[in-house]
């Protein structure tokens, strides 16, 4: 039985469906790619590094999907609003952005290099802004269209040594909410999904902290750590994956998402409410 099998979702369902996924050649954003591909979407998949983009292109097709790879970094914003230009005119159009591209890593705020604050803020933020403008006039033009960043909920409460993502994170959430409300005239819904923690490997890089910090290195534990660390920390009991991400990325560009816009929804297993003072 494929995982198509016990999905919700029924076959076919975003067949004609372009779709372009920041960030989609790793973790998360190739979860995302992978479930859209597979319910029929043709899936355009941008980053930096091409040996993400083509790996992932292939691991697609390979299952019979539809995926297209465009090198770009989402901090340029001419680059962005080129590639973007690009897939319309390739494709004819652009039913879904999903904004999941981000960089991350642990560092102390007293010391937090301008280079390396900007860096992460103009992935994160500027780069949701950008690559959203960007997509602007085509779904505009079509009629419509949907745009899903991938935010956090770090940022709920704070986050020790996270200052440049939780802030970018937060700037996510409200550039989601205003340009919903500004972008609804035109038939452009626009939701956030904020995961819990999934260990994906860029996520394990970023999460692990300066030795002297403090914070616990729980991706960095054993599985049998991990394991227990989920169930103490996390009220349903285990860690995300990418697929939990990638069905509400689904629901959101199906007719079933239709009457939504604005929202952030939290999949994270109940582990933000719960969490304990650091
Ligand atoms: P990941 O695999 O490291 O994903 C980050 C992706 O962003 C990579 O594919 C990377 O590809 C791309 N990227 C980085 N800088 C870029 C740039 N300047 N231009 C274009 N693409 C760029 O990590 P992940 O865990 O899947 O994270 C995906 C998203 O989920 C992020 O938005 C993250 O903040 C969010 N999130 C993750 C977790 C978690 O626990 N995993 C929790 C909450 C939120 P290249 O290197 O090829 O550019």
């Amino acid at each position: 039985m494929t995982e198509l099998d016990t999905s919700v979702f029924r076959s076919g369902l975003l067949t004609g469906q372009v779709a372009l996924i920041t960030g989609g050649g790793t973790g998360i954003g190739f979860g995302v790619a992978e479930l859209l591909a597979e319910l029929g979407a043709h899936v355009v998949l941008a980053s930096r590094k091409p040996e993400n983009l083509e790996r992932a292109c292939a691991t697609i097709r390979a299952s019979g999907g539809l995926a297209t790879a465009v090198p770009l970094d989402v901090r340029d914003a001419e680059k962005v609003k080129e590639a973007v230009d690009h897939v319309a005119q390739t494709h004819g159009r652009i039913d879904l952005l999903v904004n999941n591209a981000a960089g991350n890593f642990y560092a102390p705020s007293a010391t937090l290099s301008p280079n390396a604050w900007k860096s992460v803020v103009e992935i994160d933020l500027f780069g949701t802004f950008y690559c959203s403008q960007a997509v602007y006039p085509v779904m505009a033009a079509q009629g419509g269209g949907r745009i899903v960043s991938i935010s956090m909920t770090l940022h709920y409460r704070g986050w020790p040594l996270m200052a440049h993502a939780t802030a970018a994170k937060a700037g996510v959430d409200a550039l989601t909410r205003t340009l919903a409300m500004e972008w609804a005239p035109q038939k452009i819904r626009l939701n956030a999904i904020a995961p819990g923690p999934i260990p994906t490997e860029g996520v394990k890089k970023a999460f692990t902290p300066p030795a002297d910090s403090g914070v616990t290195d729980i991706f960095a534990a054993t599985e049998a750590r991990m394991s227990a660390y989920a169930k103490k920390s996390i009220p349903l009991g285990r860690w995300g994956t990418p697929r939990d991400v990638a069905n509400m990325v689904a629901f959101l560009a199906s007719p079933a998402g239709d009457w939504v816009t604005g929202a952030i929804f939290v999949i994270d297993g109940g582990e933000w409410l719960a969490k304990p003072p650091m």
